[in-house]
């Protein structure tokens, strides 16, 4: 798989160029607030880079890197409901890159959350921001899994109702757990939604109350200590403030977890484009090693390399299994 094939540069620039227009109409000039860590709950971390007139902070505990100070939560919300870049990915760039996302990302996702969906007995799926209902569609044609669709936007829950599918159409934080079928053991998925989130803790919270005894949650994130963002700083395209706000990692999110509750059943970084990543943004990497390994290894280094930086803990997608006990 290339960056290519998942984000086209062209449509994927005119999306950032977008977001910069948002920044200026709706965040400019904001009320902001001071923001411990999202992970590890200390304060006063040292902003190490300014991103777009963002600050990225990284905490001292556990490296987790966060967007501090933070805009208060209502310019998110006017960000995510009513702007140009929000309209822009729900149509033009989901249509663009509808076909190669689904093949990509989405089957060989499908196939690995059925293998753990089987491993702990588990038929009753629930996809938080489940959008288009796409990775509900291909966990459904696995044959083992049902998915109900946990979506606040109207226009989305709609396509997902008229796929067939069962919607809650709401923010997780306004569920009970009366709308869901205590009988039954779940599993809550979300994917790629978790570094957008304004207070982690709070939304881990919400769903564990949410859970009940034996539910698991799966769900993948960035992690901020994946080379491909290590390496390129503040011009990783991963980091985009005002989207991306939480850069946990493996130990921090462990740490988080533990904190609300939860049993951790695996933390992995299965990723696969950090190095991809990284030979399309050469120009902005200064370390010498880096540097000299994209420029002269072989395809065959190249792969080896990016499966160690995966297998060892060090690629930028996270994906995070664990349990209420
Ligand atoms: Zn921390």
């Amino acid at each position: 798989m290339k960056e290519e094939d998942i984000r086209p540069k062209k449509i994927f620039d005119t999306f950032l160029g977008l977001i910069q227009e948002d920044v200026s109409e709706i965040f400019n000039g904001c009320e902001t607030q001071e923001m411990p860590c999202p992970a590890c709950n200390s304060g006063a971390s040292p902003v190490v880079y300014e991103k777009d007139g963002f600050g990225v902070s990284e905490c001292e505990e556990c490296l987790t890197l966060y967007v501090n100070p933070r805009p208060k939560f209502k310019y998110f919300k006017k960000f995510y409901s009513d702007s140009k870049s929000s309209k822009f990915w729900a149509t033009t760039f989901y249509k663009e890159t509808e076909v190669s996302r689904r093949e990509q990302i989405w089957k060989p996702k499908a196939q690995q959350i059925n293998v753990l969906l089987k491993n702990y007995n588990i038929q009753n799926v629930y996809d938080i921001g489940g959008g288009y209902g796409v990775f509900a569609e291909e966990l459904e044609a696995l044959d083992y899994a049902s998915v109900t669709v946990i979506e606040p936007s109207m226009h989305l829950a709609k396509i997902c109702r008229d796929k067939g599918f069962k919607v809650l159409e709401s923010f997780l934080e306004d569920l009970r757990t009366d709308d869901f079928e205590s009988a039954q053991t779940k599993c809550f998925v979300s994917f790629e939604l978790f570094e957008h989130l304004y207070d982690p803790k709070a939304f881990l919270d919400n769903l564990y109350c949410l859970m009940g005894s034996g539910d698991i949650f799966i769900f993948s994130t960035l992690s901020g200590l994946g080379v491909d963002i290590q390496t390129l700083g503040k011009h990783s395209k991963s980091i985009s403030p005002p989207q991306h706000l939480n850069f946990l990692n493996p130990s921090s999110i462990k740490f988080l977890l533990k904190r609300i509750g939860f049993t951790i059943e695996g933390v992995t970084t299965p990723g696969k484009l950090d190095l991809d990543i990284m030979k399309n943004n050469s120009k902005y990497i200064n370390d010498s090693f880096w540097r000299k390994f994209l420029k002269v290894a072989s395809e065959e280094q190249f792969d080896m390399m990016q499966k160690s930086i995966s297998d060892s803990g060090f690629s930028s997608h996270m994906l995070v299994v664990c349990k209420k006990l």
